[in-house]
């Protein structure tokens, strides 16, 4: 069984700060996260390893941007999104 199949899957925004590294303007960006959220139960179909790992199975979260563009009107580079854990568990 995928492992998918344990989650139900939405989409969310949430704010952080983040420094362009070109013009060194701090400003809040809204990042798309991909929502993970562990199902009450097992779809039908499981076997004994898919129940073992589902057991262990935790809600997660994992961002979906990986680049934005600077919102200094005078520089409007793209950069990509550090200093951003890439996985949170919720
Ligand atoms: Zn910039």
């Amino acid at each position: 069984m995928d492992e998918r199949a344990y989650y139900s899957e939405s989409q969310t925004t949430k704010p952080a700060m983040l420094n362009c590294p070109y013009c060194k303007s701090q400003e809040s960006y809204e990042l798309r996260w991909m929502v993970r959220k562990k199902k009450d139960r097992l779809p039908g179909g499981a076997d004994e390893r898919d129940r073992a790992k589902f057991a262990k199975a935790q809600s997660y979260m994992v961002l979906v941007d990986d680049k934005v563009a600077c919102k200094n009107l005078r520089c409007r580079k793209q950069f990509d999104v550090s200093d951003v854990k890439t996985i949170a568990f919720i």
